[in-house]
C-alpha cells in the first residue's frame, strides 16, 4: 500500500488510499513490513486502513492495523470494536500473533466466545438479568441461563463502531464510537461510548474507554481477547502474577455470593509468579473469577504480569479498574477452529479482563459502576509488552 505524508490532512488521506499515517517521529529503523519501502529513514508508526467484509445486511466492516517501530502490529475491525490480532516479537525478534480469533469476519459472525470483543454496556454477569435503580427495576437481555452476560444478546461485541485514526507523537491509534440508544438490552439512558487503541513505540497497548449518558445506568467496559503468548497451544505453562489479595467467589451460575475472600492459601493465590496450571485442578472447572486488585482502582496501577517460559514473551497489565477477571478458556473445548487452521482447544487461551466487579448493580459492597449524567465514565488499561 502506498503511503501517505503525515503532512495531509487526515480525511483527505483516508478518502484517497485509505492509508493514514499516524505523526510519529523519525530516526528509526523500519522492520520487515508492507510499510518498510516506503518508509527508509522515517519511523514506522503507522495507521492503516482497508475493508474487512460485510455484515448479513452489507454494511460494510472495516479493519485498521496499528504498527510500531518496534515490530509490534495491532488489527482492530468496527465490528465490536475487536482487536483481531497482536503481532509481537518473541526473545529472539520472530513475531507472532498471540491472540485467539478468526482469519475472516464470518468467524466472528458465526460462533464467537467474545475473541478481542470490546464489552459492554456492563461486561460480566449480571444475577437474573435484572437490578435496580431508585424505585425502578430493569430487566435485561438474559443470555448465560436466567443471568446476563456481556452486555446481554446483542452487546457491545456485536455492533458497528465508527472509527477514527488518532494522531500522538510515539503512537499510533483509533478510536470506536457507539451510541447505545435508552431501553438497548434493557439499560436505561442514551450512552455515548468510545474505546481507543492505541500502540506506542514504548511497546504498549492502550486502551482507554469514556462513555457520557443522559440517565443513570451502569457502565463496565473490557476488552475480551484471549492471549496465548506461545502462539497455541495451552496456556497452562504461562506464569502469573496478580496484584491482588482478594477474590470474589462465586455461585454454581458465576455470580458473585457479595463475599471478597483473602487468597492466602489457596489455589486461586498469584501474589507471586505461578504457572496457571499448578493448581488448576483444584479449581472446578478451571479459574473464571474476579480478582479485587489491591490497588483498589483510581489510579493507574500493575494488575497482571504473564510470561511464557519457551518465547520469553511478557506481558504487564496496568489499569484504573479496580478488578481484573482471570478466565483460562474453560469453555473452548476442541470445537473452533481459529487463525490459521488452529483448533483451540480447553485453555486454549486466556483472558485477563480488567473491570468493576461482576453484579455490581446488585452489591451494594462492591465499587458502585453508576454513571450519572454530567459525569464521565473513564478507563484506560496498558499491556506492556516484552521479553525475558
Ligand atoms: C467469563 C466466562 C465466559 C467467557 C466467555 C468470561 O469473561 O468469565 O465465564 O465463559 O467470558 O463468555
Amino acid at each position: 500500500m502506498k503511503k501517505i505524508p503525515t503532512s495531509l490532512g487526515l480525511a483527505a488521506a483516508v478518502l484517497a488510499t485509505l492509508v493514514v499515517t499516524a505523526s510519529c517521529k523519525k530516526g528509526a529503523v523500519a522492520p520487515p513490513d508492507e510499510t518498510q519501502s516506503s518508509t527508509k529513514g522515517q519511523s514506522v508508526m503507522d495507521v492503516t486502513k482497508a475493508p474487512f467484509g460485510s455484515l448479513p445486511d452489507g454494511t460494510a466492516v472495516e479493519i485498521y492495523t496499528l504498527t510500531n517501530d518496534k515490530g509490534l502490529k495491532a488489527r482492530i475491525m468496527t465490528y465490536g470494536a475487536t482487536l483481531v490480532s497482536l503481532e509481537v516479537p518473541d526473545r529472539n525478534g520472530n513475531p507472532g500473533d498471540i491472540t485467539l480469533g478468526y482469519d475472516s469476519l464470518d468467524g466472528y459472525l458465526k460462533v464467537n466466545p467474545y475473541f478481542g470483543s470490546t464489552v459492554g454496556r456492563v461486561c460480566n454477569r449480571i444475577g437474573k438479568a435484572r437490578f435496580t435503580l431508585p424505585g425502578v427495576e430493569y430487566k435485561l437481555g438474559a443470555n448465560d441461563g436466567l443471568n446476563s452476560l456481556h452486555g446481554g444478546i446483542k452487546g457491545f461485541d456485536k455492533v458497528l463502531w465508527t472509527a477514527e485514526p488518532v494522531k500522538e507523537t510515539g503512537a499510533a491509534g483509533v478510536r470506536f464510537s457507539y451510541l447505545s440508544p435508552d431501553g438497548e438490552e434493557g439499560y436505561p439512558g442514551n450512552l455515548r461510548a468510545s474505546v481507543t487503541y492505541l500502540l506506542t513505540n514504548d511497546n504498549e497497548l492502550k486502551l482507554s474507554y469514556e462513555a457520557e449518558t443522559d440517565s443513570p445506568t451502569p457502565v463496565n467496559l473490557t476488552n475480551h481477547s484471549y492471549y496465548n503468548l506461545a502462539g497455541h497451544g495451552e496456556i497452562l505453562g504461562h506464569e502469573l502474577k496478580l496484584y491482588a489479595d482478594k477474590f470474589t467467589p462465586t455461585d454454581a451460575t458465576l455470580i458473585p455470593t457479595g463475599e471478597i475472600r483473602d487468597v492466602k492459601g489457596l489455589p486461586e493465590d498469584f501474589m507471586t509468579m505461578t504457572p496457571m496450571g499448578a493448581r488448576i485442578a483444584q479449581v472446578p472447572g478451571g479459574y473464571d473469577l474476579n480478582y479485587a486488585l489491591t490497588s483498589g482502582g483510581g489510579a493507574l496501577a500493575p494488575a497482571a504480569e504473564v510470561y511464557e517460559p519457551t518465547t520469553g514473551r511478557v506481558m504487564e497489565i496496568l489499569t484504573t479498574e479496580p478488578g481484573i477477571q482471570f478466565y483460562t478458556g474453560n469453555f473452548l473445548d476442541g470445537t473452533i477452529t481459529g487463525k490459521g487452521g488452529k483448533v483451540y482447544p480447553k485453555h486454549g487461551g486466556f483472558c485477563l479482563e480488567t473491570q468493576h466487579f461482576p453484579d455490581s448493580p446488585n452489591h451494594p459492597n462492591f465499587p458502585s459502576t453508576i454513571l450519572e449524567p454530567g459525569k464521565k465514565y473513564s478507563s484506560l488499561t496498558v499491556h506492556r509488552f516484552s521479553v525475558r
